[in-house]
């Protein structure tokens, strides 16, 4: 998971660009990039870190033009280093090429071996280099029909931004697994992953990006193009229970609504003898709020989030996992001493966050924890563009909910069933979203080396169970 955020046709393109990242930070924090095009050149800053650290106002001030495409990162395939930090930017026959991904190629291996064997030469791990060959090696004419023939071969999810020394070009897949939005601010056109980041521009949201559009910015105005074959929309659901901005509106419907629904559903599922009802802060907050409108229990806060270290989910060290758990978040005595409380978190990957997190609520006074999750189990790893671990480290591919319950020393445990997702999102058979880290349904083939999932199976490692 990524944010790309860019602007054609504003004096002040590259400070803009900055905001919008700030706005798109829940996205990726590793590695930040912004690349503006002036007098027919494109001019780049990319580094390791916060948004706010890596931009200072000389770096801004080093970015003129009218156009420019920025991203936030983290890794999804490549380590995390500065060499993948994007935008990546180029020089080629054609000119000079910048493109900021959010999303992953499932045959991005398999096309970087043939490359290679080809002659290409890598200067990053990341699968978006993969795109910026075949481009550099398509005979078609002009630059969108190079893009075109690229993306034609490739596999798997993309929301893209392209700035070339003329042109802006936005691209999603025809699954659309990551969002895009299109907005305006006075002359100028926007894109940005979320529309939060619209807001803090005060740009006003005109559309999505449909999957499989192509939209094309140029000094002759806008246009939009359905180049690729449809296929059945795939709507990544998760960006609803967890990635997304709250004050987001993603996929038509607000991400805060959508987790309010979750919440209520589960209640309705799951519900709980207790007396609050508790969030795991920040994004299980809506959908605990639903969950104590439906259950008619009281919601407190119960537990506080650090804001100034990473999310936990997507850091890539298992060191630092470890770690942050403690430092992200605290309990608050006073409001769980002697309480039952039903506790609402967004999933359960490996089960070693919610078991600490569990053991913080009773060490505060709880008296009986429940956990509750809005979302069902995570049984199977993301190939689009979510940094899940292999299958064999997702707690809920090879134990039971009861055993689970017992590993996280919760008194009860309940998910929420894969129709309840669907439901809150107005789709109960799913038939428009992509929900695949739930179902195994994935909606395309997994090439190369991303297709273990079969053989995995008899690898599961044993996990020990039991309250401590
Ligand atoms: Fe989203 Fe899960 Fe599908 Fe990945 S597998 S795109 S996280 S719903």
């Amino acid at each position: 998971m990524c944010g790309v955020f860019g602007i054609f046709g504003h004096d002040e393109a590259a400070n803009l660009t900055y905001l919008g990242l700030h706005a798109l930070q829940h996205r990726g924090q590793e590695s930040a990039g912004i690349i503006s095009q002036h007098e027919g050149r494109l001019k780049s800053w990319r580094q390791m870190g916060l948004v706010a650290d890596v931009f200072t106002a000389p770096v801004l001030e080093r970015l003129p033009g009218r156009a420019a495409i920025g991203h936030v990162r983290y890794s999804t395939a490549g380590v995390s280093h500065l060499k993948n930090a994007q935008p990546l930017m180029v020089e080629y026959a054609g000119g000079q090429l910048a493109v900021a991904h959010n999303g992953n190629l499932v045959n991005g291996q398999a096309m970087r071996d043939e490359l290679e064997k080809a002659g290409a030469i890598f200067q990053s791990d990341s699968d978006t280099e993969v795109i910026i060959h075949l481009i550099a090696r398509s005979k078609e004419p002009t630059f969108e029909r190079k893009v075109v023939d690229s993306l034609s071969r490739v596999e798997g999810a993309y929301s893209l931004l392209f700035l070339t020394e003329k042109q802006l070009v936005a691209v999603r897949d025809p699954y659309g697994f990551r969002p895009l939005v299109l907005g305006r601010l006075r002359n100028a056109h926007v894109l940005a992953s979320e529309t939060t980041a619209l807001d803090l521009i005060e740009a006003e949201l005109i559309r999505e990006i449909e999957p499989g559009e192509m939209l094309v910015l140029d000094e002759s105005g806008m246009r939009s193009f359905r180049p690729f074959q449809a296929a059945r929309l795939g709507r990544c659901i998760f960006e609803h229970v967890y990635f997304a901005r709250p004050d987001s509106t993603l996929f038509g419907l607000s991400v805060y609504e959508v987790r309010k629904r979750l919440g209520r559903q589960l209640a309705r599922e799951s519900p709980a003898q207790a007396d609050l009802v508790i969030a795991v802060p920040d994004s299980g907050v809506p959908a605990a709020i639903g969950f104590s409108e439906e259950a008619k229990l009281p919601y407190d806060v119960g537990l506080i989030r650090s804001h100034y270290v990473g999310r936990t989910f997507i850091e890539p060290q298992q060191s630092i996992r470890h770690f942050g758990v403690k430092l992200k978040l605290s309990a608050v005595r006073s409001a769980l001493k002697g309480k039952r409380v039903v506790v609402i978190d967004d999933s359960i990957v490996r089960g070693t966050t919610s078991r600490k997190i569990v053991k913080m609520i009773r060490a505060a006074g709880a008296t009986e924890v429940h956990l509750r999750i809005s979302s069902p189990p995570t049984r199977w790893p993301c190939y689009y563009g979510i940094d899940t671990p292999s299958r064999q480290e997702l707690i809920a591919n090879s134990h039971t909910v009861e055993e689970i319950a017992r590993y996280v020393t919760a008194d009860s445990l309940g998910y929420l069933s894969v129709e309840g997702l669907g439901e809150a999102v107005g789709d109960r058979e799913s038939k428009t979203f992509c929900n695949a880290c739930f179902t195994g349904k994935y909606l395309t083939a997994l090439g190369g080396e991303s297709a273990p999932v079969d053989r995995l199976a008899d690898n599961v490692r044993p996990l020990a169970v039991g309250k401590s």
